[in-house]
């Protein structure tokens, strides 16, 4: 079975106008055999289930809260974004760990609510420039995982999805080369393979994201443990969205 995956974040982008232009376009490709999964913000998240309905494309939130339910002005449990037509999450997405101040532990709390609710999460780890140019990339991202290992359990591994997002490259332009991604997706596989044995490790995705596009995706999708992309700005372009899961 494949573990490939592609998906879009659309992050706090887009308007009811542009889910309907955006959405028929990658709903006439989308396959059974290649998850393409949209995320766009919650509050079209019915409108783009919807628009999914009749088609091989899943839909993805870009946040769930930690806790099942109570008083949480804001959030949106993972049970109420099953309710919307979601299957996927999106979690501990750089801009909300280091502009929202998420921990480690915290997204590690939100992947195992998705999990309870049959969500599969979209966990994110990636380390920044200042961490990238002090050669702690291998450190910063065996952290960041082992926080998600030590709340998921090894049966659950499966049915989760690793991003590797070096936040350096998100959104400048400026993506990691395949084979810089394919070092880092390699060690994220050894951890994974360590905690829940290598057959399991092998059935698991790795997404790389950050400045993905047309034009570098089939060489980041080469690569053996690159396993898809997380796609920001260029998900906002319908071609350039259709040519990335092309590629893939
Ligand atoms: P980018 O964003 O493709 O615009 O670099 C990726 C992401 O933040 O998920």
């Amino acid at each position: 079975m494949s573990r490939k995956l592609i998906a879009a974040n659309w992050k706090m982008n887009g308007s009811l106008a542009q889910c309907r232009e955006l959405l028929p376009p990658l709903a006439s490709v989308a396959r059974d055999s290649l998850p393409l999964v949209v995320c766009p913000p919650a509050c079209y998240l019915p409108t783009v289930a919807a628009l999914a309905a009749d088609s091989a494309l899943q839909v993805g939130a870009q946040d769930a809260a930690q806790h099942d339910a109570g008083a949480y002005t804001g959030e949106m449990s993972a049970a109420m974004l099953r309710e919307l037509g979601c299957q996927y999450a999106i979690v501990g997405h750089s801009e909300r760990r280091h502009g929202l101040g998420e921990t480690d532990d915290m997204v590690a709390a939100k992947a195992a609510a998705c999990l309870r609710h049959g969500l599969t999460p979209i966990i994110c780890i990636g380390e920044t420039q200042a961490q990238y140019e002090a050669g702690q990339t291998a450190d910063v991202v065996e952290r960041q995982v082992k926080a998600v290992l030590a709340r998921v359990v090894a049966e659950d591994l499966v049915k989760t999805v690793f991003a590797y997002e070096p936040v350096w490259a998100i959104g400048t332009g400026l993506a990691a080369t395949p084979e810089q991604a394919q070092a880092v997706h390699a060690s994220i596989r050894a951890l994974l393979t360590q905690a829940g044995g290598g057959e399991a490790a092998k059935r698991v995705p790795v997404l790389y994201g950050g400045s993905v596009k047309a034009g570098n995706a089939a060489s980041l999708f080469a690569m053996p443990d690159i396993d898809g992309a997380l796609v920001g700005g260029a998900s906002l372009v319908a071609a350039e969205m259709v040519a990335i899961y092309q590629a893939g």
